[in-house]
């Protein structure tokens, strides 16, 4: 282990942020409220003034009078405060939190789709239902499977979805005892639930060194019967940020078993048009394509969580499926008797599968293979640079051992010296970094995905940063208890705030 203070001392460009939260605190709304003052003119009334009855006017609401400017004013300066994905590094592990184009954007907002009503007949709604067809058949082409749906509206809805198919195919071939899921130990929160919301049981799978264990995987099937198995949940390349390269091996075990392979797809950046899940053996999968295929997302939504499937199971899919008939015109089918049913209203977040069409019809088949390409690159790349001061368990190039899209580091040595893992983290937020998702897969970890649209620039700046936080660990690692100390909002209490929000205003 080289020491930090061998580490190259190195100006940070921009340091601290003074752009974001450089603004006074912003006063609340209803303080800034005026008596008198409004911000919209009615029309003048054109049809004869009617009294509302007595029963349906309550208590007089509390709401702020105020200008149309100083409202303005007030929500742009909130909005300055925000870290967003549009003017921050967030390295956020697992969400991919990357540059959302803004082409699709406008796509998405173009009146012919932004003003169509879900109830509108198919012959009214051509454009729509091609585009949603053309996803489909896209998201079915990368998945190397044979049929999407595109109901679900996120990915944990997509695994429940899935879920249910493989149960309903098991009810109907007479192997209803098929309850048990497996997953493994570093499998995203989503997954066991998904399990309980179906009915099914979880059992965990142990992972060495971020691999599935298949040795385990084995016993387990052994000991718990083959013939009550349903599925394995795989994510890959997995939260360890590996890709688990004996996927083709664990689709046999499941396949010998008489269960099915199903793969969380949510790092489906890192293998666009390199490996297709249907060629290594999976049976279903799902997608996020606010993740992959870029909508801005967090703070849960929006987002859609398409499935594909293999032959077996589409027949299961929900209903409606968008349709093309022999004459090229498009439909949608609901006449399909196995179907699982509706798992959300109409055909599915369709704002967002705009944007999904938009993006993998700029990139096409070569911008896709790049997009995996450089998520992959620029994680080796910060792995490969922070690896003497960050330790990280997962990650030997010289074994061979590369990252997928994400690393992970236990920052043990740093840690020793009497800080925690979330004073590491509070102290990126005075470099305006996002701090990466931390103590998942394992404890004590940072997981880092820096997404395949960040530049060299802010790769290394961000390199950059966890230098100069570790020197500052080894100096004086007192002094990173009270981070962040730029920011407007200082070290908040976070059981404090998620136990006892407050959320209403009170005079
Ligand atoms: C994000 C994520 C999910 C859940 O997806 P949502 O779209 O947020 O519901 C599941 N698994 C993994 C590995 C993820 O990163």
């Amino acid at each position: 282990m080289t020491t930090v203070t061998q580490a190259e001392p190195t100006m940070i460009e921009s340091m601290p942020a003074q752009s974001r939260g450089a603004r006074p605190v912003e006063p609340l709304i209803f303080e800034k409220s005026v008596p008198g003052q409004r911000g919209v003119d009615l029309p003048p009334l054109d049809v004869p003034k009617a009294e509302l009855p007595a029963d349906l006017i309550g208590a007089p609401v509390n709401l702020p009078s105020i200008g149309q400017h100083d409202l303005m004013a007030h929500y742009t300066h909130l909005s300055d405060r925000n870290f967003s994905v549009d003017g921050n590094f967030y390295p956020l592990g697992s969400c991919t939190m990357k540059h959302n184009p803004r082409i699709n954007e406008w796509a998405a907002s173009l009146p012919g789709f932004a003003q169509l009503h879900p109830l509108q007949d198919d012959d009214t709604i051509q454009g729509v239902l091609r585009l949603l067809y053309e996803t489909r058949t896209f998201l079915q082409e990368i998945a190397g499977l044979h049929e999407v749906s595109l109901q679900p509206a996120a990915g944990a809805h997509g695994e429940y979805t899935a879920l249910k198919c493989i149960c309903a195919y098991f009810k109907d071939h007479g192997q209803a005892q098929r309850r048990l899921v497996f997953a493994t130990d570093n499998a995203h929160g989503t997954n066991p639930a998904s399990c309980t919301m179906c009915g099914a049981d979880v059992v965990a799978v142990k992972s060495v060194d971020g691999w599935t264990d298949l040795d385990d995987l084995k016993r387990l099937i052994d000991e718990r019967g083959a013939e009550n198995v349903a599925a394995f949940m795989i994510t890959n390349p997995n939260t360890a940020g590996l890709f688990d390269s004996n996927i083709a091996r664990i689709a046999d075990i499941l396949h010998e078993a008489g269960a099915m392979l199903y793969m969380d797809g949510a790092n489906m950046n890192a293998i666009l048009g390199k490996t297709r899940p249907g060629d290594f053996g999976v049976d279903a999968m799902h997608y996020n394509t606010h993740k992959t295929f870029s909508t801005p997302h967090g703070c849960g939504g929006p987002g859609a969580g398409p499935i594909a499937v293999n032959e077996k199971l589409a027949s299961y899919l929900p209903v409606p499926q968008v349709m093309m008939a022999a004459d090229g015109s498009f439909h949608l089918d609901c006449d399909r008797p196995k179907s699982i049913g509706k798992v959300r209203g109409f055909i599915g977040q369709v704002g967002v599968l705009i944007r999904c069409w938009a993006y993998i019809s700029a990139c096409g088949g070569e911008g896709l293979r790049n997009v995996a390409e450089k998520s992959v690159l620029n994680a080796n790349y910060l792995a490969a640079r922070l690896r003497d001061v960050y330790e990280m368990p997962f990650f030997a190039p010289e074994k061979g051992r590369f990252c997928a899209h994400e690393f992970v580091t236990v920052p043990k040595s740093l840690l020793e010296k009497g800080v925690t893992l979330i004073d590491i983290a509070k102290r990126m937020i005075d470099y305006d970094v996002h701090p990466p998702t931390m103590h998942w897969p394992v404890h004590d970890c940072l997981m880092v995905e820096p997404t395949e649209t960040e530049s060299k620039r802010t790769l290394d700046r961000f390199v950059d940063v966890m230098l100069q936080i570790a020197r500052q660990i080894e100096s004086d690692p007192e002094s990173l208890h009270e981070a962040p100390t730029e920011s407007v909002i200082r070290r908040a209490d976070e059981v404090a705030a998620a136990r006892k929000p407050v959320l209403v205003w009170e005079e």
